[in-house]
């Protein structure tokens, strides 16, 4: 038994942020491939891709459509990242940004995972 306070952040939490970093990485490669496309010719700059939730829950398994623009302009701090609409978490994360199918979130101070600085 531990006695006194309980860790702010559950370690569900931190897992969650563990995800998000993954997920960014993902979505970051999404984010290449349609710059290839784009830079070739092969798809217009107001085309969309299918970008996944960043929210970071194990069963979230929904996506949003952005523009290369939109998604580069939600990433430009090093701490944000696009969910869905709703599936933020507020003990670690502030909606900063939201439109129409998406929702950008910045990661509060104290909880990014060290791997995000670098
Ligand atoms: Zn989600």
């Amino acid at each position: 038994m531990i006695p006194g306070r309980l860790a702010e952040v559950p370690e569900a939490a931190q897992r969650i942020a563990g995800n998000e970093v993954v997920l960014r990485a993902v979505n970051e490669r999404i984010a290449e491939k349609t710059f290839d496309l784009e830079s070739r010719g092969l798809t217009s700059s107001d085309e969309t891709s299918e970008y996944l939730c960043a929210c970071g829950r194990p069963d979230c398994t929904e996506s949003m459509n952005l523009t290369l623009a939109e998604f580069r302009k939600a990433h430009e701090r090093v701490d944000q990242s696009i969910v869905v609409p709703g599936h933020h978490l507020p003990a670690i994360e502030d909606v900063v940004d939201e439109h129409d199918g998406y929702a950008v979130v910045r990661t509060k101070p104290g909880h990014r995972p060290a791997d995000l600085d670098g």
